[in-house]
């Protein structure tokens, strides 16, 4: 399959999650996770119209970002170290990484240096895997309470990895359990604004994902 077709497939399935769920196919956006290639081909990924580029590690994203980051919106979907927070600030719109004190401190002092707001999701580790970056949902209202003194920082949503299952079913209970806990953020005013978003579902469980509320996807290999 060519990559239009590839494209046009995750967009079908898309759109039968939506209308499964009762849902409009314009409150899911669609990041295609250009990680596994190179520039050219993200090149044309952007020239299919997927517009919304996620990234997991600033050294394997520089060259791509340097040649095509006027056409696009840039999303850090990767873990994040503090020293690394200068390379990628300024440069992607949304950072869906943030999972900790000392991370929001460092985004904000350089969100500030320029005078931006960066734009974040509280990465959420719903599961409990050893092996997964993200704060305990235990303390995502501590989180929250210290990022609500940060005036150059913005959380948008939660994102969550779901565990790699082979039945994509099996991942329903984690991303209910992110939208439970993106409500309750609401319902405690802790921030001043509302969360809206979700950025939870991958290749293999994206329309899991849809049906349980996600408005962001991060697509990667069943597109590349
Ligand atoms: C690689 C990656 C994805 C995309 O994964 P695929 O299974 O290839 O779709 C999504 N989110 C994060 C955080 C990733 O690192």
């Amino acid at each position: 399959m060519d990559l239009q077709n590839r494209i046009n497939q995750v967009k079908e399935r898309m759109n039968a999650a939506c209308i499964r769920s009762g849902r409009k196919m314009d409150d899911v956006q669609l990041i295609a996770v250009t990680k596994y290639v190179g520039v050219e081909e993200t090149r044309a990924v952007m020239d299919h119209g997927l517009l919304h580029i996620g990234e997991n590690r600033w050294q394997n994203a520089k060259e791509k970002w340097e040649q095509l980051h006027n056409r696009g919106t840039w999303h850090f979907i990767g873990h994040l170290q503090t020293n690394k927070v200068k390379d990628v600030i300024g440069k992607f719109t949304y950072i869906h990484s943030l999972d900790r004190v000392a991370l929001a401190d460092e985004i904000e002092k350089k969100a500030a240096a320029l005078d931006i707001t960066q734009q974040c999701f509280i990465q959420l580790n719903v599961a409990g895997e050893e092996s997964k970056y993200g704060l305990d949902p235990e303390q995502l209202f501590e989180l929250a309470r210290h990022v609500s003194q940060l005036p150059h920082l913005q959380i948008v949503g939660l994102m969550t990895m779901a565990p790699l299952e082979t039945d994509a079913e099996a991942t329903r209970p984690v991303f209910r359990e992110l939208r439970r806990l993106r409500d309750e953020l609401n319902d405690s005013g802790i921030l001043n604004y509302e969360v809206l978003h979700l950025s939870m579902g991958m290749s293999g469980d994206y329309e899991v994902a849809i049906e349980e509320g996600a408005t962001w996807i991060r697509v990667g290999s069943a597109i590349l």
